[in-house]
């Protein structure tokens, strides 16, 4: 029988060279903060689904420089590229602990960058750089019991006294809502202007002792079905007064504003979802290599083998339309409908690729003990926060003109 030559071209199966869209320092920082997540965070896994996650991991990860990676230095951050966001939020999907990784993000990819981009100078200097040196924690309040996927039906306002604003209303499902020290919040400045009345604020929940200011409170913590070492919570502002100073871009374009904000949110959310299916990916092939039935390892089968390939596809396919539409981004561009089709697609991934896991994993993946079960549980939220699957679909057909 004829042998192949020695130099005969080999599948390069095992390659772990970098994506374009990533230099060097992109993959260093990969490195260190993936030693860290793995040495300080993942450990912590467990105690911190009863405790919550403690305001010193971000005071911690302020430190090593992971919070102001892409704010500009004279704030204290490092000024890189859209793509190290990319890759922290791939490397927190390594925590094993879903609720620390969206209570970051919130921080970093959701509330501080309306402050640099909007803020004034005496803004950023109160709210983002504590932000950035993670002395003060941030949230971003949207969302109302009586109105979330239409953000238009909010009905929180704020009311011009001479220098301030008056706020009053409530939202809810606020991710680090509890425990924030201040808010980048959602308001209409004018309730009968629709679309046009909305405005942003960045307001302060807690004084410099750490109490609440007058006027705010936090009505409810709300028991979630997964992420619950992240705190959430129901917020009610009762004549809070807020300097007129802190009102974020333009009056009546805060639905502008903050439709900006959703779309860096969900390009890191869409990578942090690709991440989690490739950690989840790596868990249950470990397991189906150890695991036997019928005298072989489950993963011998081939409706098992076929569970891989198809899953391995669709991880590939979310990854390269993450980096593609990244790339466009964070080169000018304002890709809407890819960005959209982006975080729609891989958050359906997220939950597919976690229910097969389960299902590989047999009754094992039913127990607390192993990782998949909480996985399952905290990727679920992917298809409802920073805008439902409906409403992703919605934006696309629209973009169609349809
Ligand atoms: C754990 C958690 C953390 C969250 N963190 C935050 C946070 O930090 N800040 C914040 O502001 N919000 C937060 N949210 C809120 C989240 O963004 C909203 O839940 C989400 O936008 C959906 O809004 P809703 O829950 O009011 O659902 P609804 O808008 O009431 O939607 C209910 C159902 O109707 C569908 N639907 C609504 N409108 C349409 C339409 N036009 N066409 C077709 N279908 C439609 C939806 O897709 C959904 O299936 C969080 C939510 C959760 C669960």
């Amino acid at each position: 029988m004829a042998t192949a030559p020695a130099d005969v071209l080999k599948p390069d199966h095992g390659t772990r060279r970098r994506h374009f869209i990533f230099t060097d320092e992109h993959e260093d920082l990969r490195e260190s903060m993936r030693a860290w997540v793995r040495n300080e965070l993942f450990p912590h896994r467990n105690e911190w689904e009863e405790t919550l996650w403690p305001d010193s991991a971000l005071k911690r990860a302020a430190e090593l420089g992971y919070v102001g990676l892409c704010f500009g230095e004279e704030y204290g951050g490092q000024g890189g590229d859209y793509f190290y966001s990319l890759v922290r939020s791939e490397c927190m999907s390594y925590s094993g602990c879903g609720g620390l990784n969206m209570g970051f993000a919130v921080h970093t990819d959701m509330a501080l960058p309306p402050i640099e981009l909007l803020g004034s100078e005496e803004i950023k200097q109160r709210y983002l750089v504590p932000g950035i040196k993670g002395e003060k924690i941030s949230s971003l309040g949207i969302t109302e019991p009586g109105a979330g996927s239409d953000v238009a039906g909010i009905r929180t306002t704020a009311k011009r006294d001479g220098d301030e604003y008056v706020i009053n209303g409530s939202k809810t499902f606020i991710t680090n809502g509890p425990r924030a020290d201040f808010i980048v919040l959602v308001t209409k400045t004018d309730p009968n202007a629709g679309h046009d009345g909305i405005t942003l604020f960045v307001v302060d929940l807690k004084d410099d002792k750490g109490n609440h200011v007058p006027g705010f409170s936090v009505s409810r913590r709300l028991e979630k079905m997964g992420m619950h070492a992240s705190d959430t919570g129901e917020l009610a502002f009762e004549d809070v007064r807020v300097p007129a100073e802190n009102m974020l871009g333009t009056e009546g374009k805060g639905f502008y504003h903050i439709s900006w904000e959703l779309q860096g949110e969900r390009l890191v959310a869409a990578a942090g979802c690709v991440a989690s299916c490739e950690r989840m990916f790596d868990r249950t092939l470990e397991y189906a290599k150890e695991r036997q039935a019928f005298g072989r390892s489950i993963g011998k089968f081939q409706t098992i083998r076929h569970k891989f390939a198809e899953m391995a596809t669709k991880i590939e396919a979310g990854k390269q339309m993450t980096y593609a539409t990244a790339w466009r981004f964070a080169n000018g561009e304002y890709p809407v409908r890819e960005i959209t089709a982006t975080k729609l697609f891989t958050s359906r991934i997220a939950c597919e690729i976690a229910d097969e896991c389960v299902q590989i994993h047999g009754g094992y993946g039913y127990m607390k003990e192993y990782e998949i079960e909480r996985a399952y549980r905290d990727v679920r939220l992917n298809r409802i926060g920073a805008g439902t699957d409906e409403i992703m679909l919605e934006v696309i057909g629209r973009s169609y003109g349809l």
